[in-house]
């Protein structure tokens, strides 16, 4: 039984796993297809981008992590049901800032497109490598967050949830690669790891995880530090999920606070929101939702709907209740 600190600290940082996702995306929304270097650095939400929104208002990357949020507080672990919320998203806006889905990557909507028509979560996804798009990591923080008490005897089990959550829209290997490492990584900062020690190529949990299935050569490289090497330049916040996952390491591991981290993701261009949303899941799990600053939480848009994904997660902290339904996610099918 943690002690009551303890639980208050990891009740914000996983409040700030989500909290974070939405604040790097909504950073990133104005910036988002735009080459690095040609645009003013971004400091703060601005309005524009390629969907015209406010500022403030974040993207497909927030929308699609409160589906999955409310199909874990709903019904517990069912992939179908998480991949009908994201057709409900898809096709009536539900979950969306404005009420419309206004931007879909295209092997999501592929997928779901699939996925309406066979209604088998497990076949929706494309599992060819060239398919390898980011739209599965960026969605994750909700499977860390309500499963994060599996962290440090339970990784694998963890692992395994976090691909599975990948399979509806993004069934390659290196996709579910991404999401088991990324899955974990989450859980272990929620639960109080040191960021070094979680991102270090000795760390056991990656041992373990690595040998209850390889990992895929390409994200293998990351974990172990691809992004501690590498330059400025060197990294690129694309759309595929090894270079996004790299991207998003990249700007988190050794920044000094939450907003410089997420800033210098969003401000790699290209991909922004994503890269911004992947980052801003690590950093708010490591440095906590109180310690993301004041005018990036009061400018975000709907606020009361990523909140309240948190009350379904995590219970409503107002009446110490736990988590309002759904199951414990460890019935899980072996293949
Ligand atoms: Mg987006
Ligand atoms: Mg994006």
């Amino acid at each position: 039984m943690e002690s009551e600190s303890a639980e208050l600290a990891i009740r914000d940082r996983s409040r700030g796993a989500l909290t974070g996702l939405a604040v790097g995306d909504a950073l990133g929304a104005a910036v988002e297809f735009h080459a690095r270097g040609t645009f003013p650095p971004v400091e703060g939400y601005r309005g524009g981008g390629p969907h015209g929104l406010a500022p403030g208002e974040w993207t497909d990357d927030t929308s699609l992590a409160l589906a999955l949020a409310d199909s874990l507080a709903t019904v517990g672990w069912d992939l179908d049901d998480q991949a009908a919320r994201y057709l409900k998203w898809l096709r009536m806006g539900v979950y969306s800032v404005n009420g419309h889905c206004f931007d879909v990557g295209i092997a999501t909507n592929a997928a779901l497109s699939r996925f309406e028509r066979c209604r088998n979560a497990r076949k929706s996804g494309d599992p060819e490598e060239r398919a390898s798009g980011n739209g599965s990591i960026m969605r994750l923080a909700p499977v860390a967050i309500r499963y994060a008490d599996s962290y440090p005897d339970r990784v694998e089990d963890l692992a395994r949830l976090g691909a599975e959550s990948s399979l509806p829209t993004h069934a390659s290997a290196s996709c579910l690669s991404a999401c088991r490492y990324l899955a974990v990584v989450l859980a272990g900062l929620i639960r109080g790891e040191d960021r070094d020690a979680a991102l270090s190529p000795d760390w056991p949990a990656l041992a373990r995880i690595d040998a209850a299935e390889p990992l895929h050569p390409l994200i293998r490289d990351v974990a172990v530090g691809s992004f501690r090497r590498k330059t400025r330049d060197e990294v690129r916040g694309s759309g595929w999920v090894v270079e996004s996952l790299e991207a998003a390491l990249w700007a988190f591991h050794d920044a000094a606070t939450f907003e410089e981290a997420v800033l210098r993701a969003v401000n790699l261009g290209d991909d922004a929101d994503t890269t911004g949303a992947v980052c801003g899941q690590l950093a708010g799990a490591f440095w906590g939702e109180s310690a993301i600053p004041p005018s990036l939480l009061r400018g975000l848009a709907r606020a009361d709907m990523i909140d309240a994904a948190l009350v379904g997660l995590l219970g409503d902290d107002r009446d110490g209740a736990g988590p309002t339904g759904g199951g414990d996610g460890f019935v899980i099918e072996t293949n």
